[in-house]
């Protein structure tokens, strides 16, 4: 109301005042001329009030306020010009709320807005082509429930979603979906779901063409060594001067054997997602046959090699498979610390779970090579490499396997003092009966 409708309402009031004072000059009635005079603009002002009362709760959309008088009038108008702002602004959000869902709709990658226990409330139509979900049918479903493969179910529970998730579509095993979730507002969940089926078949392609051209490889190597090794047995009887050439010949097939059999384990490792055993495997026995080929292995180098192992903690998994990972480790213990160096193997559990730890007295890693290790064919230097006959491809095994069994690598190192290996296993993967 502005200042001219003050003045109007008191120029109103004062004229009806006026007016009453009249009446009752005229009849003598004062009281009486003053009460009637305000009951009337009472009764009148009522009636306006209960105008706008019916109008506000019955109109129609767009349906204009009655006529008013005076004040009423402009408060008739004021409502319905205030009402009119607000259905223009409604209008406009509602658009924006059309377009954000018409082109998350049309997006081919699958969008779907999860409350914060993980029930579904909103997803587009990519979601029901890659997730199979039913539009109305399953809002307010827990997405495990819908998504039901054991990995998803782990993956949403554990609440970690730094690195994406792939699985195979719930509705079409021969479709590789990747999952993202992130976190927003009140502890919601956004999931990004993406068709990744060509890239998983280009990956399958690389390495079942790696697994393949070493399985190849073995054979005319098998043959070529043995005949190596043949000639090498009878060098005098051949021509002496070859010698060292046959022996350097055998020593770089024996390099290409170990090369392909790692490949191979690679390859097998990265098959499938699941050890391939799932039995209580005894860590502590296997460290000691461990221990025993690493002494063999470092022979006349005077290395100390100690183990210090929990008895009875046993983990759940393949035991060929731990086996290469831990003796892989502690190969290359014996492999990079020099001569006389100390070498600590250690197997305990605590409540995280339980860890392998490798420790080295040797050369050490600088930092910016710790988190590039476990790479294929990721050397610090080449010429310490090549020194001891690696195929670059160890640490790559023990990340899979670790992978495999839930477990995680941790590497600290000081250069010049030694390196440390440590392997985490959750107390999910501990065995809790030794066999
Ligand atoms: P390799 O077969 O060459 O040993 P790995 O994958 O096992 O390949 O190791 C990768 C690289 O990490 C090695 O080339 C080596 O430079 C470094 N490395 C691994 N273990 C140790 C260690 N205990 N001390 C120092 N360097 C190490």
């Amino acid at each position: 109301m502005n200042q001219n409708w003050h003045a109007t309402l008191i120029r109103h009031l004062l004229l009806l005042i006026t007016l009453c004072l009249l009446g009752g000059l005229i009849s003598g009635h004062y009281g009486w001329s003053l009460t009637v005079g305000l009951a009337l603009y009472l009764g009148w002002t009522l009636k306006q009030l209960l105008r706008l009362h019916d109008w506000l709760s019955h109109h129609k959309p767009d349906e204009a306020p009655p006529d008013g008088y005076g004040l009423w009038g402009e408060v008739f108008d004021s409502i319905y010009h205030l009402q009119r702002r607000d259905q223009r602004v409604r209008g406009r959000l509602q658009a924006v709320i059309d377009r954000v869902q018409e082109s998350t709709a049309a997006l081919r990658d699958a969008v779907i807005m999860l409350d914060s226990d993980g029930n579904l409330e909103w997803w587009n139509r990519a979601a029901e082509t890659l997730l199979g979900l039913k539009t109305p049918q399953d809002g307010g479903q827990a997405v495990t429930n819908l998504v039901r493969h054991p990995r998803f179910k782990e993956y949403f529970e554990a609440e970690n979603y730094a690195e994406p998730l792939e699985i195979p579509s719930p509705i079409n095993d021969r479709l590789r979906i990747q999952l993202n979730i992130t976190r927003y507002g009140n502890n919601e969940h956004l999931m990004l779901v993406r068709d990744v089926t060509r890239i998983h078949q280009l990956e399958q392609m690389r390495k079942d063409f790696v697994a393949n051209v070493s399985h190849e490889l073995r054979t005319p190597l098998t043959v070529i060594a043995g005949y190596l090794e043949t000639l090498l047995d009878n060098v005098d009887e051949v021509n002496p001067r070859w010698a060292r050439a046959l022996q350097q010949m055998s020593q770089q097939g024996s390099r290409m054997q170990a090369l392909l059999n790692d490949l191979l384990l690679l390859a097998k490792l990265e098959a499938t997602d699941y050890p391939s055993d799932n039995q209580p495997v005894p860590v502590e026995a296997m460290l000691k046959t461990i221990q025993a080929d690493a002494l063999a292995l470092s022979g006349p180098r005077q290395q100390r090699i100690s183990l210090e192992a929990q008895p009875g903690v046993s983990l759940k998994g393949s035991e060929s498979e731990l086996r290469s990972a831990f003796s892989n480790l502690v190969f290359n213990a014996v492999k990079y610390t020099q001569d006389a160096g100390d070498i600590r193997i250690r197997w305990w559990r605590d409540e995280h779970g339980a860890h392998l730890s490798v420790q080295d007295t040797g050369p050490g890693i600088e930092a910016k090579h710790l988190p590039r290790l476990t790479e294929r064919f990721y050397r610090v230097d080449s010429s310490r490499a090549s020194n001891t006959g690696g195929t670059g491809l160890g640490l790559a095994i023990v990340k899979h396997v670790l992978l495999r069994h839930r477990g995680r690598l941790e590497i600290s190192s000081v250069l010049g003092h030694g390196s440390t290996f440590t392997c985490h296993f959750p107390a999910s993967q501990v065995a809790t009966r030794a066999r």
